[in-house]
């Protein structure tokens, strides 16, 4: 996933877990699992091995209704399973062919409720089941909410979301194979986080037509994704292609066309792509989040379609989890980072290999800045990679888990080099493949493979710190950009009542414009945002990172020129990671912000996902 944060504040209780767990190997599909408070499942017990969905797509009633049927490894003892459930309409249960006895417990606000079925000796179970009523993990798309007009439904898994959808056991360490068959009115497709059997669908008895799916690698739950609408495929390459609707599919195609290069740096960094293609799907514009790394078929935003592949490291991105949390998966959310943080980091090596190392230097730069706003910004508690205590979730907790642990495998490059870094990141996706992994696990295995005992390198490395404290370690090294050094120089030259036309914006990429508007003063005149909005025409620009950055400046200063923009901004896209900071900016600004964000997010409630709903909640309250 790429900028947002992961989970609400209940999840983050503290873990305790043992130095270094033996969990799950291969040969004991039993093996013990670190403890994750974020489900009801107890793997110890019986733990879901695959899931089979047979369902059908329900868009007048919002529902997804049908048949899970669920494998399933249990000690020999076992009576129950215990599956998650958040809202989900349970009408029927079987184990093996027989009715079975099932019992739905109290609703938990975070975690929905326990599903216990009685398993009578068998280990396969059937539930007749419908989706949840509102059910979180689904945005159901009325046509005036989409590109083609035609109705479109997609589902957002991480974290814990699926439970409102699929019936089985939530657990980032409980791996599952699955399949599918999904009926879809006429005149849709629907496509999932697996291999698509049948692309043009078949007749379904049900009417409308069914799409079958397989996903034979075993995954953690909320990678389980589907998406229906009216969706084309263009080739961007022999294993990579973009899907999208009929409108979008040429630019999304243009914008993606370095994919298959990517793929191709990232396997002579870290071994094979196991999953077989690499498809994106673009969404329409109120899908929350920057990207979703969905197996076989990242979801992404609309919103980086630049029109110039500038973009494109949102791709970079959610490709790179094809390795870090698709392949090797925290197997707690308190350990998050072992997925962002490994993420940016690849994310930024193939951003090197594609673009050269200015590129990544700058891109490195703008990070840590980010890392300093955190630092300045989160209690002490929210500013580790492993986390503990109550971390709260806002805008800046993703600093720490992205940048501050892509800083922390950049700080273990720099001291150990990057040659030896490649070699035992290759070996650990590999060692490591299709399993959960925690932070105590993952520094035992590299104190095993690279530290071996040096006590001068552990001494240097500071990784605990890392790891488990506060702050940025001593050993932290700012990135140096020389892309950004003339940058002060045009600040200082604007400040000082320059013309902004001074700057070379025309020569800038994306990066070097971003980091100008972040670095000018936070406060400034109406009559310095007019000079710039008339030099660099800010309010209509395309590109929405540097329109974010400027839409921040120019609300910070309360200038009225850019409220059409922001307006028009808000209102067409739900990317969480730029509506809840502006909307966060206007109500800061008192009467003045508050008269236009309430009003304006009164009009685009309806568009936002309900996860993004849910946090402009409690950013835009009621006079
Ligand atoms: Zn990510």
């Amino acid at each position: 996933m790429l900028r947002r944060t992961l989970l609400g504040s209940a999840l983050a209780a503290p873990i305790i877990a043992a130095a270094a767990p033996a969990f799950a190997r291969r040969a004991d599909p039993l093996a013990p699992l670190p403890l994750d408070r974020s489900t009801h499942a107890r793997p110890e017990i019986a733990r879901v091995t695959h899931v089979s969905l047979d369902l059908v797509a329900d868009f007048d009633a919002k529902r997804l209704r049908g048949t899970a049927r669920l494998n399933i490894v249990a000690r020999p003892d076992a009576e129950q399973i215990v599956l998650d459930s958040d809202g989900l309409v349970i009408h029927a249960v079987r184990a093996g062919r027989r009715p079975t006895r099932f019992e739905l417990g109290s609703r938990d606000e975070e975690l929905g409720s326990a599903l216990t079925i009685q398993l009578n000796g068998q280990r396969t179970i059937e539930i007749d089941y419908e989706s949840a009523e509102n059910a979180s993990a689904l945005q159901w798309l009325t046509p005036e909410q989409t590109a083609s007009g035609k109705q479109f439904l997609f589902s957002q898994g991480q974290a814990i979301l699926n439970r409102s959808w699929i019936p089985t056991q939530d657990s980032p360490g409980i791996r599952q194979t699955y399949d599918a068959r999904i009926v879809v009115p006429d005149g849709l497709k629907a496509v999932m986080s697996a291999e698509m059997l049948t692309p043009n669908g078949r007749h379904a008895r049900e009417g409308g037509r069914a799409f079958r799916f397989r996903m034979p690698q075993p995954i953690p739950p909320y990678l389980i994704a589907i998406a229906i609408g009216d969706l084309e495929h263009r080739a961007v390459g022999p294993r990579t292609g973009v899907y999208a609707e009929p409108s979008v599919v040429e630019r999304g195609a243009y914008e993606c066309a370095d994919m298959e290069r990517m793929m191709d740096v990232a396997e002579s960094l870290y071994g094979p792509y196991r999953w077989g293609r690499y498809d994106v799907l673009i969404l329409p514009p109120s899908f929350p989040y920057g990207g979703m790394e969905n197996p076989r078929l990242t979801f992404l935003t609309p919103t980086f379609l630049a029109g110039d592949r500038s973009l494109v490291s949102l791709v970079a991105h959610e490709l790179a989890h094809s390795w870090s949390g698709n392949l090797v998966t925290n197997a707690v959310w308190e350990d998050g980072w072992l997925n962002e943080g490994f993420t940016s980091y690849i994310e930024g090596r193939i951003g090197e290999a594609l673009f050269g190392v200015e590129h990544a230097r700058m891109a490195e730069a703008l990070s840590w800045a980010d890392i300093q706003t955190a630092l300045g910004a989160v209690p002490a508690d929210g500013q580790r990679l492993h986390w503990v205590g109550e971390v709260s979730a806002n805008d800046n907790s993703s600093a720490i888990t992205y940048d501050k642990g892509a800083l922390f495998l950049r700080t273990i490059e720099g001291a150990i080099g990057r040659e030896r870094l490649d070699q035992y990141l290759r070996s650990y996706f590999d060692r490591h493949a299709f399993q959960p992994m925690t932070t105590q696990a993952f520094l035992a295995d590299f104190r095993d493979h690279v530290v071996r005992g040096d006590a001068a390198l552990e001494e240097r490395l500071k990784l605990d710190e890392w790891a488990f404290e506060p702050g940025i370690p001593s050993n932290a090294v700012e990135p140096v950009a020389s892309g950004f050094d003339d940058i002060p120089g045009y600040v200082a030259h604007f400040v000082s009542g320059g013309p902004p036309a001074a700057a070379p914006w025309e020569a800038w990429n994306t990066m070097q414009r971003q980091r100008y508007l972040q670095t000018l003063p936070r406060e400034l005149p109406a009559e310095r945002l007019d000079a710039l909005q008339r030099a660099f025409a800010l309010n209509d620009i395309g590109n929405n990172e540097v329109l974010f950055d400027w839409l921040m400046l120019a609300m910070a200063n309360r200038y009225q020129p850019a409220v059409p923009s922001v307006e028009r901004f808000l209102t067409s896209m739900g990317r969480g990671k730029f509506v809840r900071p502006l909307y966060r900016a206007l109500m800061g600004q008192g009467e003045w912000g508050q008269a236009i964000a309430r009003p304006l997010y009164a009009r685009a409630r309806a568009g936002y996902h309900p996860i993004v709903q849910t946090a402009v909640d409690r950013i835009v309250t009621p006079a």
